[in-house]
């Protein structure tokens, strides 16, 4: 089979194309079209000679994911694309206009094996690691087809799938979308693998965190989040303790906000508590439901979530709300699946 040169680390790609391709530059040359301009065919590479084209193309292809829905755009602006991988897999992402800037929302697996109760991806159960070409191909796509440059575009990994559980191939994306996004317009979010976020720690250049705490305790955390029996609360708040975070940049603690179970000021005293000094800011996020989801589970009033909210900030903790984009085409947090044809409740009993 003949690689995809969007799946190559860039030293990789370096190497590869400079046994092939001469001078250096051409090699420059490629990587630009790749990455500042997401092709997904040699022969879009018009600079390139065409005989150089022609002898990539019999060893390699750059071939990006296949859009097959996508979604009129929502009231707020949002668009859900539908992409079809080459051995039929589906996978979401979402496009997310929010007025300066633009965000585009990646998914990293076909699925989710972290099986987070109140999540439509985890509902669906475990996919594959996306590749790094599957990845880039998903912002590439998408970016060409709104023409924004990308000075205006933020990248969120939080589309369907743990990144941490997939963190070479994210890696890898992570690399090629620095060729046109700076590190500090990317953000990945994570259930709280600590392996993955000492990892990450680690790199030279990091994307921002964010972590999905969604619970203000240990137990709670755990009957929602199973991972927690894994990798505890207590362990997961020390590995952000030591994250290092760079200068001007803040780790965000995601919470899912669901009405009269974690929504109360006693659990947002008991957030701030958590949170304590980390340079942290909170992001809320109401619940967005779904018919697979558990019935109790409820999306908060306004007047709660701003109770909830207006606790946090008199406990000294900086909170935003994520008014979540997309709920009226199910591209919101959590209500990504990758497939056409949401099942029913009733025909999972079946
Ligand atoms: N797996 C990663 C990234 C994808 S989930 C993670 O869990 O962080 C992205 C965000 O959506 C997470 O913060 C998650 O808590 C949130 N989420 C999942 N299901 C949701 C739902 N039904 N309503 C609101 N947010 C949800
Ligand atoms: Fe997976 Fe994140 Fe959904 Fe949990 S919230 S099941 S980790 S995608």
């Amino acid at each position: 089979m003949r690689a995809n040169l969007y799946d190559l680390a860039p030293p990789v790609l370096r190497e590869t194309l400079g046994g092939i391709v001469d001078p250096p530059f051409r090699a420059k040359q490629i990587e630009e079209w790749m990455h500042l301009h997401g092709v997904d065919t040699f022969d879009a590479m018009t600079s390139i000679p065409k005989e150089v084209r022609t002898l990539l193309s019999e060893r390699f292809t750059i071939a990006l994911p296949e859009v097959i829905e996508r979604t009129t755009p929502a009231a707020d602006g949002s668009q859900k694309y539908l992409f079809s991988l080459a051995d039929g897999n589906r996978i979401e992402s979402v496009y997310m206009p929010m007025g300066e800037r633009t965000s585009i929302c990646l998914s990293s697996q076909a699925g989710c094996a972290v099986g987070c109760t109140f999540c439509v991806t985890g509902f669906f159960g475990a996919g594959r690691n996306l590749t790094a070409s599957e990845m880039l191909g998903q912002f590439y796509v998408i970016r060409r087809e709104h023409q924004i440059p990308s000075e205006m575009l933020n990248v969120v990994f939080m589309g369907m799938g743990e990144p941490l559980l997939n963190l070479e191939n994210v890696i890898t994306t992570l690399d090629g979308l620095y060729k046109s996004v700076a590190p500090k317009r990317i953000t990945v979010s994570t259930s709280g693998i600590i392996p993955g976020i000492d990892e990450l720690g680690q790199l030279e250049r990091r994307p921002n965190l964010a972590i999905s705490i969604n619970a203000p305790d240990r137990k709670r955390r755990e009957e929602i989040m199973p991972i927690t029996a894994k990798y505890p609360l207590q362990q997961l708040m020390e590995s952000l303790r030591r994250f290092p975070t760079e200068k001007g940049r803040d780790l965000t603690i995601e919470y899912v906000l669901l009405a009269a179970y974690n929504d109360s000021p006693a659990d947002a005293r008991a957030l701030a508590q958590l949170v304590g000094d980390l340079d942290a800011k909170v992001n809320a996020i109401p619940f967005n439901e779904d018919a697979n989801l558990p019935e109790w589970m409820k999306r908060p009033g306004d007047a709660a979530i701003d109770r909830f909210v207006d606790t946090l900030v008199r406990n000294g903790v900086r909170v935003t709300v994520r008014r979540s984009k997309g709920r009226d085409i199910a591209a919101a947090c959590g209500q990504l699946r990758g497939k056409t044809e949401p099942r029913s409740r009733a025909s999972r009993e079946r």
